[in-house]
């Protein structure tokens, strides 16, 4: 089983990941955890050189051949080889963000977008797809308040550099994809408590995959 979770920023995807990997666990079943942009060496030096600003003067279009080069190399070494072997994959963050960030934010190609989605899933669609979807106002205060508690400065951040419209298209962009794949994926409301979150999320993986 593969499983992916997509959405804006702030809206608790990586500690979601975390829980159902615990969950998973907790019932014997063996899982990966894993994120995207990285998840393997090679993609892990790709998202270091664009989180640090290096191809901000790219353009989309580069971005998002970069982001499938990385993913490439996560399919063919770890998410690949991990399904073959038997076990869950659970990714934080998969291709639907390219569609979302570069593709229908960032105005790339739509062509441009699907023929890199064929390149570097190499067929391996998730099976599973949890959009994690809130308004990004109420996001915002969430990166905010968290970055408060951690004592962390928010310069360098998308939240600083994008505009409260920019993050509204990036959640319409999610949920159109979502809407776009109605077998695949699932929209949740992050707008919760993370117990709560948690529990919405099992069920519908539970739902979904009843072994
Ligand atoms: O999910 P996470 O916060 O780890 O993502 C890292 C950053 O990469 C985010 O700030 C997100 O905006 C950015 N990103 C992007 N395009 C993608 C995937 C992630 O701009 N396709």
């Amino acid at each position: 089983r593969f499983i992916t979770f997509e959405g804006g920023e702030g809206v608790g995807k990586s500690t979601q990941v975390k829980r159902l990997l615990a969950k998973l666990e907790s019932r014997s079943i063996s899982a990966v955890r894993t994120r995207e942009p990285g998840g393997t060496p090679h993609a892990e030096a790709i998202r270091s050189f664009i989180l640090q600003g290096r191809s901000e003067s790219w353009g989309a279009g580069a971005e998002a051949i970069l982001f499938a080069a990385a993913r490439l190399d996560h399919v063919n070494e770890l998410v690949g080889p991990s399904l073959a072997a038997g076990k869950w994959v659970i990714s934080d963050r998969f291709h639907d963000s390219t569609r979302a960030y570069q593709g229908l934010t960032g105005g790339v190609d739509d062509n441009l977008i699907g023929a890199l989605e064929t390149l570097a899933l190499d067929g391996h669609a998730p099976d599973m797809t949890i959009v994690l979807d809130m308004d990004p106002e109420i996001a915002f205060q969430r990166v905010e308040q968290r970055a408060v508690e951690d004592g962390l400065v928010l310069t360098g951040d998308r939240f600083e550099k994008e505009d409260l419209d920019w993050h509204k298209r990036l959640r319409d962009g999610f949920l159109e994809i979502a809407h776009a794949n109605p077998d695949r994926c699932i929209i949740i409301s992050a707008d919760q408590t993370a117990d709560a979150l948690e529990a919405e999320i099992w069920h519908a993986v539970h739902e979904r995959f009843p072994e």
